[in-house]
């Protein structure tokens, strides 16, 4: 099946590309291979999206990208793109169902939520190790939970819960924050959100599900579930022994979002020196679709 223009990923970037590129006249495709919106749509509030002054969860927020680019024609298909390679002057996308071609594509992959690196993270994720507070926040009504991360993601989560949980830690390597200021406010001003400072964890404990954390300074503190929001990895496998990346693996765009390789423009967290913010995603993804377009009527 071949398009002018195939956007790989459905988040903030990816639907944007998707809306300029159809508007603009290209059959366009989207590859999502979850639902559209991204993981935005784990955000428990969005606050700061210009236009936008009701405060919205990420899924609110999200729910009528997909429509607005469908109305435009462009097509939005659950599938996962696998390998994307160049071949006859065309890249090729290949999903575990079919094989795409277009001129051009644009990579809007986003990112994955970090793991935080204690013992038996992995095991317990799923039993009160969460990396979404939308979730899974739910699940701790009353209980005492832990949030670990220093970040914007942090203590905007952090807050989510104060107002499910009964108590929140939230757990800091250092002893500053570099989440927004007005955030570390309303966080300061939570009487039932903890901060502890300068540690780490080190372990999670329980049976089946949770019980508790030893903290680095060999502290033990009983929680039921621990929330980790540490950063982001950039999802850049499609792309990495591809396309030129900076030291952090992200995609090296110029200023039309355009890769190290022609036809192949990145949008969104994927991208070199990204703010991670919705509405910068949003404008990445205008950029790359115009400049996408402006590509095919060079080359046709
Ligand atoms: P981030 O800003 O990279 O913060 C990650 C936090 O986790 C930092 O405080 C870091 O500590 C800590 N950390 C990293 N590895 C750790 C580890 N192994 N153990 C313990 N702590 C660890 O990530 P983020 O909060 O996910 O935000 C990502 C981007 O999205 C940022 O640019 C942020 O501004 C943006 N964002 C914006 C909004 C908003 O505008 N409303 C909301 C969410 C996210 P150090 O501070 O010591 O490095």
């Amino acid at each position: 099946m071949e398009y002018d223009v195939i956007i790989i990923g459905g988040g903030p970037a990816g639907l944007s590309a998707g809306i300029y590129a159809s508007r603009l006249g290209a059959k366009t495709l989207i590859l999502e291979k979850l639902n559209p919106g991204g993981q935005i749509t784990l955000s428990s509030e969005i606050e700061n999206y210009p236009g936008v002054c009701e405060v919205k969860s990420g899924l609110e927020m999200m729910m009528c990208w997909p429509e607005q680019a469908k109305k435009f024609g462009c097509e939005i298909k659950s599938e996962e793109a696998l390998q994307l390679i160049m071949e006859n002057g065309k890249w090729k996308i290949k999903t575990h169902k079919n094989e795409y071609t277009a001129k051009a594509v644009i990579l809007a992959t986003g990112a994955t939520p970090r793991k935080a690196g204690f013992e038996g993270e992995r095991e317990y994720t799923g039993k009160g190790v969460s990396y979404c507070a939308v979730c899974d926040g739910f699940f701790y009504k009353d209980r005492i939970v832990a949030v670990i991360g220093g970040g914007d993601t942090a203590l905007e989560e952090a807050l989510y819960l104060s107002k499910i949980a009964k108590k929140v830690y939230l757990i800091h390597r250092r002893s500053e924050f570099r989440a927004a200021p007005s955030t570390q406010k309303k966080v300061f001003n939570t009487e039932n959100i903890e901060i502890i400072y300068n540690e780490t964890v080190k372990k999670v404990y329980g049976n089946e599900f949770v019980e508790g954390i030893i903290l680095s300074s060999n502290e033990k503190i009983n929680v039921e579930g621990i929330f980790v929001f540490v950063g982001m990895n950039v999802n850049n496998e499609l792309v990495k022994d591809l396309a030129e990346l900076n030291e952090f693996g992200e995609v090296k765009v110029n200023l039309k979002m355009q890769t190290s390789l022609k036809g192949l423009y990145a949008a969104g967290d994927v991208r070199e020196s990204s703010i991670k913010q919705v509405v910068a995603a949003a404008g990445d993804g205008a950029t790359a679709a115009i400049n996408a377009i402006k590509y095919l009527k060079e080359n046709k």
